[in-house]
């Protein structure tokens, strides 16, 4: 049915390959021509859309040249940075394939893979999700702090994330469309999301080779953040942990209330000094971990509320 819709409509392409990119002026001639070579040698027609996400390099002008040279090339400039989530969302939303994947565009999602997913597609399934079997970018603590991610998130909420899934996926029109249509938090998690929407799903296996050229934008820091969007957008169990702090303090509290009126009721003075202590400084960090916590949800509902846009769109090429 999808198949035979492209072939009424020769303008919609049946496959979108949508490239979020931020300052990757080294490798993106390189990734434009090995995705090309993978495209040519199968029956299919495709786009190539590439989400420049305020780069500052000089990624701009090599986007505009590829874009010159190559019809199948569109690129969407955005006005700023708005991070890589927000970058995919776009490619999606401009998307016109029947299948949409999305992938980085410093070759660590082999193209090579991409007959595979269409095979996978073909063969009925709406979400492919790939999944990396290893990774030669990364090391062993690296590794060890993905595997205690995906295992925190997978125990804290009701849904069940593949482990070391990636932002390299293929997706359905139908699914693109319930994106751009009812997915349109301000915290998002979009490899976390594809997996829920529901659908004939599948899973594939890729190796992430080294980067290319240039280097990652993804910090410690910003994978922690990362991780805490992920967490929080599935899941409520941080917000709950107020409560369990409660609970445990509460019952020492107990215990401590008996001992203290049988000693004053005894008229024997305590010196409780250590007790105090160590009981005020933790009770004073958990409640200030638990409020930090909350903070954060309500720092979610702020930018909900706001409804600011998700990205903006500065000029589109191709
Ligand atoms: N990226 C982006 N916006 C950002 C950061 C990264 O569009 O703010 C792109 C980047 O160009 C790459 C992909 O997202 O194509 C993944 O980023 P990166 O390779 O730095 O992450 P890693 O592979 O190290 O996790
Ligand atoms: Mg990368």
């Amino acid at each position: 049915m999808e198949n035979l819709d492209s072939t009424i409509n020769p303008v919609v392409p049946m496959l979108s390959i949508v490239l979020s990119v931020y300052n990757e002026a080294d490798g993106i001639a390189d990734c434009h021509r090995e995705i090309s070579s993978v495209m040519s040698s199968l029956n299919c027609t495709y786009e190539m859309i590439f989400v420049n996400d305020g780069s500052s390099d000089g990624t701009e002008r090599i986007l505009r040249e590829i874009a010159a040279q190559d019809s199948l090339v569109r690129v969407i400039n955005f006005s700023r940075n708005f991070g890589h989530e927000a970058a995919m969302l776009a490619g999606i939303d401009y998307s016109r394939g029947e299948a949409v994947i999305c992938m980085d565009a410093d070759l660590q999602h082999p193209p090579a893979k991409i007959p595979a997913m269409l095979e996978s597609w073909r063969a009925g399934a709406e979400v492919v999700n790939m999944v990396r079997a290893d990774r030669l970018d990364a090391n062993a603590i690296q590794k060890a702090n993905s595997r205690i991610f995906y295992r925190l998130i997978n125990s804290i909420s009701n849904v069940r994330l593949a482990e070391n899934a990636s932002d390299y996926f293929l997706i359905s029109r139908r699914v693109a469309d319930i994106l751009k249509s009812d997915f349109r938090e301000r915290t998002r998690f979009l490899r976390g999301i594809i997996q829920i929407v529901g659908f004939n799903k599948t899973t594939l296996e890729y190796v992430a080779s080294e980067r290319a050229a240039g280097k990652s934008k993804y910090s410690f820091f910003k994978l922690l953040r990362l991780s805490f969007t992920a967490i929080s957008s599935f899941s409520k169990v941080p917000l709950q942990l107020g409560i369990i702090a409660g609970i445990i303090f509460g019952l020492i509290s107990i215990v401590l209330i008996i001992y203290s009126l049988i000693m004053w009721v005894h008229d024997t003075p305590v010196s409780g000094y250590t007790t105090l202590v160590v009981f005020m400084s933790a009770f004073a960090s958990i409640q200030m971990f638990v409020i930090g916590i909350i903070g954060q949800y309500i720092g979610y509902i702020f930018d909900e509320i706001k409804g600011r846009p998700i990205y903006i769109v500065k000029e589109v090429w191709g």
